[in-house]
């Protein structure tokens, strides 16, 4: 969500970007508040341009996205030397806003929700780039008692059906092959009586796309009608990132996810019936206030249960403003807790993993070319339908192909294989 923003807002600005901070005539730190680390991440990266604008008066220096939009006008209390406060939603205004900057020389937030031309500005795209997001959805109007995505991105809005597909077309015609709809529970996506499943279906005539992919889905917003989408449409990747967070249902409960455990694995295999080679990833939160050795015990459980293709997972890291970061101070799980407990998760994913990827060995994928690989250019880079990274030795010009690759090896992030006629 954060690379698609970080582009359109290089699009909203009618100038180019550079690499080198020093010639910028603008530099925008774009931030992520999901967790405290990123939203420390954002200070330390501010900090660093500081000293550019002694040597350069004329700079603007400007924070947008989520951090942005939680601490608004505090922020250019706490940092003289910046200009600009951007919330994620207000991003169509940039190109105003630096506008106001430059002739008023006012320091400048923007932090509404109500911006009407929400999804005017689409992101900027490296030109060869045969992979793209496209977003079908802003906000989210789940309430996850750990998360802070309503409170910075506001409620949902669903982009039109018809702007989704201009946006695709626009891009294939670029030559991207690829595209994953992205939203922050994209399968509640729904327009005008369309549910995500007619979405599916319509991206899915869009001529020369090859593949399409989504994410992040919602489990309880998983309909028959999108798994028969995602089993009847051939371009329809075979791969779901389903975060499950927890595998108790104590847990499930506090954390307001709507669901049980065993109708998430319900759900999964439902998915699976219907497309049986089907990929599933998910996310895990360890340490969620409350959350016993038992709780814990259920996660692991649940994980041997499901076989993951793979899993994201994090300590619970408290938010301001959401109801779990208010919990009593003898539910929180202290660090070494969740440290050992996050540790215990990633061992043992990480064998279930690579099993997966070495039972790949020996079947041959269709894998979509990307490009040639950063360390050695007679090197091609893809991913598989189930979302495996995937080398191969190939010409370059053999981007934008799905290709017939066998798997040779099977390593922990990725595969290797050799082209098969
Ligand atoms: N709506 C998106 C949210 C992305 S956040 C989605 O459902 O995927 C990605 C992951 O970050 C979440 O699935 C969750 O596992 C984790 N996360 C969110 N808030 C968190 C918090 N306060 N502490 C720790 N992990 C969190």
């Amino acid at each position: 969500m954060n690379e698609y923003d970080s582009n359109r807002i290089r699009n909203a600005l009618d100038a180019e970007a550079t690499d080198n901070p020093a010639e910028a005539d603008i530099i925008i730190i774009n931030t992520c508040a999901i967790r405290d680390k990123a939203d420390q991440k954002a200070f330390s990266s501010l900090g660093k341009y500081k000293h550019l604008k002694s040597n350069n008066p004329g700079l603007i220096v400007g924070i947008s996205g989520c951090v942005a939009q939680l601490y608004g006008e505090k922020l250019l209390e706490r940092m003289p030397y910046l200009d600009f406060v951007l919330g994620p939603r207000a991003i169509p205004r940039l190109p105003e806003l630096i506008k106001t900057i430059e002739n008023e020389k006012q320091r400048t937030v923007e932090t509404s929700y109500d911006i009407e031309e929400l999804f005017d500005i689409e992101p900027y795209h490296s030109p060869g780039k045969v992979t793209a997001f496209v977003s079908v959805q802003q906000g989210c109007n789940k309430r996850c008692s750990y998360c802070i995505v309503p409170r910075v991105r506001g409620d949902e809005i669903n982009r039109p059906l018809g702007d989704i597909l201009r946006e695709t077309r626009n891009l294939v015609d670029k030559g991207v092959r690829e595209v994953t709809f992205i939203g922050q529970t994209v399968n509640s996506w729904k327009e005008n009586g369309y549910k995500f499943g007619d979405l599916l279906r319509a991206a899915a005539n869009v001529e020369n796309l090859e593949r399409i992919r989504f994410t992040t889905s919602y489990p309880r917003d998983i309909t028959s009608r999108m798994i028969e989408a995602v089993r009847d449409v051939p371009k329809v990747c075979r791969h779901i990132h389903l975060p499950v967070q927890s595998g108790s249902n104590a847990v499930l409960g506090k954390m307001k996810r709507t669901y049980t455990r065993e109708w998430y694995s319900d759900i999964v295999k439902r998915l699976r019936d219907a497309a049986p080679d089907m990929a599933v990833s998910t996310d895990i939160i360890v340490g969620y206030p409350g959350e016993t050795e038992r709780d814990f015990e259920d996660t692991m459980s649940l994980l041997e249960e499901i076989q993951f293709d793979s899993a994201f997972s994090f300590k619970f890291s408290p938010r301001p403003g959401t109801t779990a970061a208010a919990c009593p101070a003898e539910e929180t799980v202290d660090e070494e807790t969740s440290g050992r407990r996050l540790s215990l998760l990633q061992t043992f994913q990480r064998d279930v993993t690579m099993r997966k990827n070495r039972a790949r060995v020996g079947q041959v994928e269709e894998v979509l070319a990307e490009g040639p690989s950063k360390n050695d250019p007679g090197i091609l880079t893809g991913r598989t339908s189930h979302n495996r990274i995937t080398h191969f030795r190939g010409a370059g010009t053999l981007s934008g192909r799905v290709l017939r690759v066998r798997i040779t090896e099977g390593l922990f992030n990725s595969l290797r294989g050799e082209l098969s006629v």
